[in-house]
């Protein structure tokens, strides 16, 4: 996904959060999406969403899935995201192993 240009819209919901307009190539709106959870059986455990993400929103767990040790990321702090989509550019699984929810610029601003 590659955006043009971006407005900085201020600060609708949050003191210390900056949200972000911006457009694709194809001048279709980019919507921003906020993380809610990692499937645990898509993620691959590279760990690169842990490293791009500004919010910390991630950690690396080692869980027990079918009677096997895995280790993913787990969202601990979802509250945190930003919506910057970073985490799903960075993430191999086709689509992202993350589950997020779209927000539009009205939502956010609760319009
Ligand atoms: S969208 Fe951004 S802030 Fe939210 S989880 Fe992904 S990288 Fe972190
Ligand atoms: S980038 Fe995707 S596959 Fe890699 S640890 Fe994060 S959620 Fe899992």
């Amino acid at each position: 996904m590659t955006e043009e240009c971006c407005d900085i819209l201020g600060n609708p919901v949050g003191a210390e959060r900056k949200w972000f307009r911006s457009r694709k190539a194809d001048s279709e709106e980019w919507i921003p999406a906020f993380l809610l959870d990692v499937d645990k059986n898509k993620c691959t455990g590279c760990g690169m969403c842990v490293r791009v993400c500004l919010g910390n929103c991630y950690e690396m767990q080692e869980i027990i899935i079918n009677g096997n040790k895995k280790k993913i990321a787990i969202a601990i702090r979802p509250e945190n995201c930003f919506g910057d989509c970073h985490c799903h550019k960075v993430c191999p699984v086709p689509g992202g192993a993350m589950v997020c929810k779209p927000k539009s610029i009205e939502e956010l601003k609760g319009e």
